[in-house]
């Protein structure tokens, strides 16, 4: 280490600390990475079994105008493929291509509930809209990652006419920004309609975002070799410019008036600057703020109550299958990446007084009734089903299949059974269930041809990420949440009130996900090279 280089520790190799790893090596920092797990990637992960490829998380990116520009700005070359998005409600799916296919999907669901057509044609109408409000912010590139010095023409003729239509659409994003069933309740009075349409959205979702959710399809892709391949090659560019990641760290303790973090071995590992890259709730529970003054202090101390009391997002139970049948089975029946709804019935009061009976009040409910209920839930919710092997062929063995099915789920109910003693029991019932479901409906006989299969629950993703309450992109909708929230203050959202720390990735803003986790890292890396010039 060269004596003027200032040292980094960042905590947690998840995409956001892995991207301001690498934008803090290219600056020329000595750069450390601490990570509990023994990979990078956090979240995002590739892993193999049997021959079968897995994605752990996401089951593809959205780019949002981040993810690529970060990527191509850092000069990191990758082979991404297409990734087709079908929705599908029983029998009637279709594969969306460009925004024109709103029409079939207004069709599917006219089809679905004829009485409803003049709510379901209002409904498409403000679906549309908002979907071309979301296109102006995802079509385009993120400036920050456009070198706008060599670039005058772009800013004249394309950034400055960009910026007005992105104003224009941040004002309706406002006035749209309340949750999306209290908006689709003023619509329409059938519940299966309103829950078909948003029962794969985490509660309380802004409407601005479900419903501008369409256009969001069309912006998804898949790196060649599995969603773990691009934390692979962030790790590559941070190793190769001489940065330091030490897997199997986990940080105890963060003592800032001493700018150290000491591990769970007693090591320390001292800092000039600190990013802190993963759960936020783990960070102030870890903080010995001893040595600080009283002013300091009592900021930090208000600001660890706000975390303290707010909750993570729902999580998800995944199932993952192999299966003995070739791709082009599953080509057929729904393509690569489905979001399948296999009852028009939707959850109804499964998701609402009946989920929070069993997240409240768990000791009055009786084991049948829990089962019970799962069963229910199982049947009338929606799935997200990713089949690895029909982007990339070699994520199979030859004619054979490996698939993952996901739904929303609630973290506390997982931890009900798991106190109860019943949590190997609810997860066979939860693969048993899922598999029938599919066996009946869009994967006939699917059950006769399974090789095998496993299943990971919000308690998996909890202890694997660290995340509060097994959340899978930060904060709950359900409530404010204690992190900055609108686009325009996004900058700000990595300061902390801890000297010589920020903050980054889905925890520090709020809607959160991959590109969020990567822009955020991106800040928190431009804060800290500001800084260090002063
Ligand atoms: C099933 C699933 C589906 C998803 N689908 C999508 C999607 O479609 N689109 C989308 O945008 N996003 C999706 N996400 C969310 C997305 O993966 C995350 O928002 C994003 O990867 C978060 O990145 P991060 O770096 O902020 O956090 P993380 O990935 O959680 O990384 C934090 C890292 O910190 C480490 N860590 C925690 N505590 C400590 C400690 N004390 N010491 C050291 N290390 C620590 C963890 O091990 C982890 O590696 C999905 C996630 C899952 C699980």
């Amino acid at each position: 280490m060269k004596s003027d280089q200032k040292r980094v520790v960042i905590v947690g190799a998840g995409m956001a600390g892995l991207t301001a790893a690498a934008y803090l090596t290219r600056a020329n920092f000595n750069v450390t990475l601490l990570e509990k797990n023994d990979r990078v990637g956090g979240l995002v992960g590739t892993f193999e079994s049997n021959g079968f490829s897995f994605d752990a998380g996401p089951r593809a990116f959205v780019n949002s105008g981040i993810v690529k520009p970060i990527l191509r700005e850092l000069g990191i070359e990758f082979d991404f493929l297409d990734n087709v998005i079908t929705l599908g409600v029983e029998d009637q799916l279709f594969r969306i291509h460009s925004m024109d296919d709103l029409q079939e999907y207004q069709r599917i669901l006219v089809h679905l509930y004829p009485e409803n057509r003049a709510d379901i044609e209002q409904i498409t109408a403000i679906i549309r809209q908002l979907s071309e409000y979301t296109r102006v912010l995802y079509e385009f590139d993120n400036p920050n990652f456009v070198d706008l010095k060599k670039n005058r023409q772009f800013v004249f003729k394309t950034l400055i006419p960009w910026t007005f239509k992105l104003l224009h659409a941040l004002r309706k994003f406002n006035q749209y920004n309340q949750p999306m069933e209290d908006f689709l309740k003023r619509l329409t009075a059938n519940p299966s309609l309103t829950d078909i349409l948003i029962q794969h959205f985490f509660r309380k979702t802004p409407t601005y975002f479900a419903l501008g959710y369409f256009y969001v399809y069309l912006d998804y892709f898949y790196p060649r070799g599995g969603t773990g391949a691009l934390s692979n090659l962030l790790e590559e560019y941070v190793l190769a410019r001489g940065g330091t990641i030490q897997l199997n760290t986990k940080i105890a303790e963060v003592i800032p008036s001493e700018s150290r973090v000491v591990d769970a071995d007693g090591q320390s590992h001292p800092y000039d600057h600190l990013v802190w890259a993963a759960d936020l709730k783990t960070l102030y529970r870890c903080l010995n703020l001893t040595g600080l003054d009283a002013a300091t202090t009592a900021n930090i101390e208000a600001e660890s109550q706000r975390k303290q009391s707010a909750r993570g997002a729902e999580s998800t139970f995944l199932l993952y299958l192999a299966v003995n049948r070739p791709p082009a089975f599953f080509e057929q029946h729904g393509g690569e990446h489905l979001f399948y709804t296999p009852s028009r019935q939707g959850l109804g009061e499964t998701n609402q007084a009946e989920r929070l009976r069993l997240v409240e009040h768990f000791d009055q409910v009786s084991k049948e009734e829990v089962f019970a209920w799962l069963k229910k839930y199982l049947q009338r919710n929606t799935f997200e089903i990713s089949v690895p092997a029909l982007r990339d062929s070699t994520l199979a063995p030859e004619g054979q299949t490996g698939l993952m099915v996901s739904c929303l789920f609630d973290y506390s109910i997982l931890k009900n059974v798991e106190t109860a003693g019943w949590y190997d029991e609810f997860k066979a019932a939860f693969e048993s269930h899922v598999i029938r479901i599919l066996s009946e409906s869009i994967y006939p006989n699917l059950a006769e041809d399974l090789l095998f299969q496993f299943s990971a629950t919000p308690l998996t993703i909890q202890k694997v990420s660290g995340s509060s309450e097994g959340a899978i992109t930060g904060w709950s909708f359900e409530t404010t949440p204690p992190v900055v929230n609108t686009l325009k203050d996004i900058p700000k959202s990595v300061l902390t009130p801890i000297p010589h720390v920020v903050q980054a990735g889905q925890w520090a803003y709020s809607p959160a996900g991959v590109p969020i986790a990567m822009l955020t890292g991106w800040y928190a890396s431009q804060s800290i090279i500001k800084q260090a010039k002063k």
